[in-house]
Order: structure tokens, then sequence, then C-alpha cells
């Protein structure tokens, strides 16, 4: 039995004061923008740092109230800290990095309540098993080829727990994918070649788009959306007349873009959104909490392709601070995804269904 189905957080829950939580987050990804936006809802904050960046929090310790200092991420989900965590009655709100800096195990078991389903944590985790999840749900995804099919276009290779797309590569014909493969088994990058996901590359804008499903208000909000830079992708273009396949496409993100989308593909997007609420209600109940991400190409016949899906809150919402011109349709005042969160723990905590969203 996994670590997620072993745990009660109600249990724990049942020992916390629910008039005076926390809210608690790793110092890293969008944790700046996470307790911004609990302060501003009123919370008392905790930022668990690693040793080498309490520095950097400390620049900003207005916006902390307790610090967790560890020596290296696995201690976060210690019994020290999980008793720490506990002892200031915390929500603990698991971002993009969470699971790759603790790792998976540890992430599903820590017995703290966790705003969000940690049993999507699994399926993030695994390329197949997501694509299969966007599929299933009803969005549209890139076509997947087995080592030595033929194609027509090019194919990105993926390889898992690939850091920021660091490692995969895009190739022309199957040969150049076997070669690719060979290479990243010699790498120790995979294990094995089946765990290579090799997948049509879409050609058009990469689009990112930030939702937020609310059990409290039952309703799905689009807060924002954004354009990655990826280097070296993104920077090819400056020389591409000089270069002519010589260097290999790499996307390791260095930042986010804002992006405004054209209302008429609000419609898909929105549908698309829709689509990923239902089938994880159906699939991992209650469903999925709070913030998501899917992750697309839009073509030029206006045909979005999701490649991926995050489950959690992305870097790419940081760009929103004060709200982004979507939040403000909702709520007409700065609301960032950070703060969007704080305000559903509110709304749950005044209602007395805390347990609602948390697992
Ligand atoms: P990922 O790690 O899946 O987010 O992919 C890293 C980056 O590779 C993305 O941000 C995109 O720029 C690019 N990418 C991934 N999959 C595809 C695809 N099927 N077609 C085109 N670009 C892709």
């Amino acid at each position: 039995m996994r670590g997620a189905d072993l745990i009660d957080i109600k249990r724990v829950l049942a020992g916390y004061d629910l008039d005076d939580l926390s809210i608690a987050t790793l110092g890293s990804h969008s944790a700046l923008q996470i307790l911004h936006g609990a302060k501003k809802e009123g919370f008392r904050t905790i930022a668990i740092v690693e040793k080498r960046r309490k520095w950097f929090y400390e620049e900003f310790a207005h916006l902390i109230d307790q610090m967790i200092v560890v020596d290296s991420w696995r201690d976060v989900a210690s019994k020290d800290v999980v008793l720490r965590l506990r002892e200031s009655n915390a929500i603990f709100i698991p971002h993009g990095s969470f699971v790759e800096y603790i790792g998976l195990d540890r992430a599903e078991s820590m017995e703290v309540p966790m705003f969000g389903i940690r049993s999507i944590f699994r399926i993030e985790a695994d390329q197949r098993m997501k694509m299969d999840f966007l599929a299933k749900a009803g969005i549209n995804i890139p076509r997947e080829y087995r080592i030595g099919e033929e194609f027509r276009g090019p194919v990105i290779v993926k390889f898992p727990g690939a850091k920021g797309g660091r490692g995969y590569f895009i190739a022309r014909t199957k040969d150049e994918v076997r070669r690719g493969i060979k290479k990243a088994l010699e790498d120790g990058l995979i294990s094995d070649e089946e765990e290579a996901l090799i997948q049509e590359y879409v050609i058009g804008v990469p689009a990112y788009y930030h939702f937020f499903y609310s059990p409290m208000l039952k309703r799905l909000e689009i807060l924002g959306a954004d354009i990655r830079y990826e280097s070296n992708a993104d920077g090819l273009h400056r020389i591409l007349p000089f270069v002519r396949g010589e260097i290999d496409v790499s996307f390791v993100v260095v930042g986010n873009v804002p992006l405004v989308l054209r209302e008429s593909l609000l419609p898909k997007i929105m549908r698309y959104g829709l689509n990923f609420v239902r089938y994880s209600q159906e699939r991992l109940p209650p469903g999925v909490i709070g913030p998501f991400c899917l992750e697309s190409v839009i073509r030029d016949d206006g045909e979005i392709v999701v490649f991926e899906f995050s489950g959690r809150i992305v870097a790419g919402t940081n760009i929103y601070l004060t709200g982004s011109p979507y939040s403000h349709l909702y709520w007409d005042e700065p609301m960032s995804v950070g703060r969007r969160i704080a305000r559903e723990i509110k709304l749950a905590q005044e209602e007395g269904k805390l347990d609602e969203v948390v697992t």
C-alpha cells in the first residue's frame, strides 16, 4: 500500500486549533508568492528553508513569521519538522518543486495537511500515465511513437525526471531517435529504453494556462497564462542562419513571459480545464483542488495540443503577484495564485470545511 493511502489527515486536522492556522511551504519555486498571498489573507506563515538559502529568505522576513531551517530537503518530511508544522496548525502548500526536492514516497506520506490532492503526485511522476490521464480527460495530446516506428516531422524524446527539460532531444529520423536513446542509456539518464517517451514535436507557440478549481465556490477559474522562456530553444533564432543544425536544442527554463490569449481561444482552453477537473473527480476523488496547469502548443490552425500538466502551482504564476487580466475578471482585486490558495483556505475555514481542501 502506498504512503498516500496510509495516512489519516482527518485525524491530524482533528488535533488542530482551526482558528489559528499557519500556511507553510518550501523556500523555493513560488514560495514568495505563496507567503505573500497568505499574509494578505491574514495567515501566519512558515518557510522551510535549506541552510544555504536562509540568508536569501531573511531578506523577506516581513513575509515570514517562522523559518524552519533544514540541512537538506530530505529532512522536510522528518519527524521533527512534521511535529513543528503540526504544533503551528500548518497547512502545507506543495509547489512545483516539492516532489522533485523531497522525493515521491516522502511527499505522498508526509503527515501534515496539504492543500490539494496528493494522489496526483504519482501520476505526474510518470510521463506515460500523465499523457494517458490527459487523453482520457478528453484533451488533445501529441502523437506518441514507438522506437523504430516511422514518423513524419520532428519528434521530441523525453526522459523521466528530466529537470526542466534537460536531456530531452529533438530527432528527425528513427535512426536519430535510436542514437539519442543509446546515448541516454550510456550516460545513465535511463536504465531501459522503454523509459524514453517519443512524442510528435508540435510546431506552434507554447502556451501555459494557470487554472484554479475551487471546491468552496464549485467553479473553475482561469487565473493567467504564460510563455516560458527556454534556453537555448528561445535563443536559437538569433543565430539560426549560422548554425544549420550544429547545436542541439535544449529546453532549460530561464523565466516566464506573460501572455494574454485571443478571446476566441479561451472557450477551448476553458473546456480543457473543465475536462481535466471532471476526469480528476472520477479518477482521483474528490478531484483536483486549487491550482493546476495545462502546458500546450497552439498550432497555426488554432488547434491546442497539451503535452504536459502540473497538478500544483507552477512558477509561471509568479508573473502575476498583483493579479492577472484574468484574475481581475473574477476578483477585481490583486489576486495572485498564492493569495487565491490562502483565500480558498479561509473560505473553507469559515465554513468549517477545511477537510474538503486538504488531503
Ligand atoms: P516539459 O518538460 O514536458 O514541460 O517540456 C519542456 C519543453 O519542451 C516545453 O516547455 C516545450 O517548450 C517543449 N516541448 C515539450 N513537449 C513538446 C511537444 N510535444 N511539442 C513541442 N514542444 C514540446
